[in-house]
């Protein structure tokens, strides 16, 4: 990952960096049926080998809970229609204009809803689509906001698919509509694309969508992306989600590897088991393989959108630098992007051999929690700028 905010050292050892915050985002929540449909004009849903149950959301709470995160489920609300709506909308199902969905209403979808609500703190709503595709004349193509080049679906569609999104939202008391988005099959265009004069990000940005994520690998006009892992298509930031760790089906596997930016991207089955009993089994596999990114020098597992927007701007945009008794900012890059953060809080680490005491007039010292790490100490600091100041000095000493 390159940045201007790479760690600096000073001559004895004293290091800082302002960390890459990793998010959790997984798609594909919100289906019922598990079953992949592709081979008969049917969404590819999940893969999964069983019917999704409450548990299944349980899970995604457990892995917020017990990393102290919000992770980002990105759902499909189609199997959540209680009053088939969607008839009047037949590019968005299967069935068309002889869409019933009355199999799917049942107490299950209380059970979940309740559990989003109550567990907001650990469950962030995304929107990623209502069925997934786009059918005409009983066939689909790839996907509900984009063509395959990554093209825009017509206007009237994709505002028509938004309004009756939110009315999914509203049939479940699920809330407005969120103010993230995932786009299904990540087939997306960056700025506006063929023949269009505006950008989904600017369709979206008006219904009160404030960041998308989605891999940049295939996203039509990459080139436009003002900082390798982020930019603003319309004033909404756009981040790199990179490649998952897991093929979109894989269920029951322990998470291995390196996660390549700062999204740790995955679908709904890679979280669970096919015996929903069993789902903390594969979540605590999670937790295990994610824990470590928060005690590392360079990352920190972000603890909402919010501030993994705001920590992934100033890890890129601030400039460092070590002296022999201060760290210095220059948050000038930041205070020039199109959508500065809105919130003024960053985090900072620092390591050193010795214990340190930190004192600034140029920028305020929220906490410094603490933890010995390989014999040193290693500090993460939460700063909150003080607003017009485009500069800031913290001074270190050793603690006697
Ligand atoms: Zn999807």
């Amino acid at each position: 990952m390159t940045s201007s905010s790479s760690q600096q050292s000073n001559a004895t050892g004293v290091t800082a960096v302002v960390p890459m915050p990793i998010q959790v985002v997984i798609d594909d929540v919100g289906w019922w049926s598990g079953h992949d449909g592709s081979q008969q004009q049917e969404p590819y849903r999940t893969g999964m080998p069983r019917n999704h149950v409450p548990e299944d959301y349980e899970a995604i709470v457990r892995l917020g809970r017990l990393l102290g995160v919000r992770p980002q489920a990105a759902m499909i609300m189609c199997e959540w229609d209680r009053n088939n709506i969607l008839r009047k909308l037949p590019t968005s199902t299967w069935m068309g204009s002889n869409w019933d969905n009355s199999k799917w209403v049942g107490p299950w979808l209380e059970k979940a809803a309740h559990i989003i609500r109550s567990s907001s703190e650990h469950f962030e709503l995304t929107m990623h689509g209502i069925g997934h595709e786009y059918w005409t004349d009983g066939k689909f193509t790839r996907a509900e906001w984009a063509d395959s080049s990554g093209t825009m679906r017509p206007l009237d569609q994709v505002e028509a698919h938004l309004d009756n999104f939110e009315a999914l939202m509203n049939q479940n008391q699920l809330g407005p509509l969120p103010v993230s988005f995932v786009p299904t099959a990540f087939l997306h265009g960056f700025g506006p694309t063929d023949g269009y004069k505006v950008s989904l990000a600017e369709i979206l940005s008006k219904r009160g969508i404030v960041y998308i994520n989605t891999p940049f690998e295939g996203m039509q006009n990459r080139a436009a992306v003002s900082h390798e892992v982020f930019g603003f298509d319309a004033g909404v930031i756009t981040i790199d989600r990179g490649e998952d760790l897991m093929e979109w089906s894989d269920l029951g596997k322990t998470p291995t590897g390196q996660l390549h930016g700062p999204t740790c991207g995955m679908h709904w089955p890679n979280l669970l088991h096919t015996n929903p009993e069993r789902n903390s089994e594969i979540v605590d596999g999670w937790v295990r393989f994610l824990q470590p990114f928060n005690s590392a020098m360079g990352t920190l597992l972000a603890a909402n959108s919010e501030s993994f927007r705001t920590q992934l701007v100033y890890h890129v945009c601030t400039q460092l630098t070590v002296t022999d008794d201060s760290i210095q900012f220059d948050f000038a890059k930041v205070d020039s992007l199109p959508r500065p953060p809105s919130q003024p809080e960053l985090a900072l680490k620092v390591r050193s051999a010795q214990m340190l005491s930190f004192k600034s007039d140029s920028i305020k010292l929220v906490s410094e929690p603490l933890v010995d790490v390989e014999g040193s100490y290693q500090y993460t600091l939460r700063l909150d700028r003080i607003p017009g100041r485009k500069e800031a000095q913290l001074h270190f000493a050793p603690r006697s």
